[in-house]
């Protein structure tokens, strides 16, 4: 799915191991043994809450010369909270939000 999780105790993201039990997925961490349930339900990463909205970012990258071209979008959550004008924007232009780091040479 692409969602960036990584373990609570010693912080491992690559030797995870994702297992499915009564439609709950439970991740096992190889590094240090410790087994959690994923929460699924989306959630702000700033203020925890999880008021949030799915929206769409932008995927950009640099061409030759300065121009900068979309190569598709990804699914991004906007927290009410923490992101409000933000998501009142998305919601007035409905158009790709574009990420806070642009590509650089
Ligand atoms: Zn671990
Ligand atoms: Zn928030």
């Amino acid at each position: 799915m692409g969602v960036l999780i990584s373990c609570p105790r010693c912080g491992e993201s690559e030797d995870l191991n994702g297992e499915q039990v009564d439609g709950d997925i439970t991740v096992h961490c190889l590094s240090c043994d410790l087994v959690w349930l994923r929460d699924l339900k989306p959630r702000c990463d700033r203020c925890t809450s999880t008021d949030v909205r799915p929206a769409y970012e932008a995927i950009v990258s640099k061409s030759r010369g300065t121009q900068l071209s979309m190569q598709s979008a990804r699914l991004v959550y906007l927290c009410q909270h923490c992101d409000a004008s933000k998501l009142a924007e998305y919601q007035i232009t409905n158009s790709p939000l574009m990420p806070n780091e642009l590509p650089t040479e």
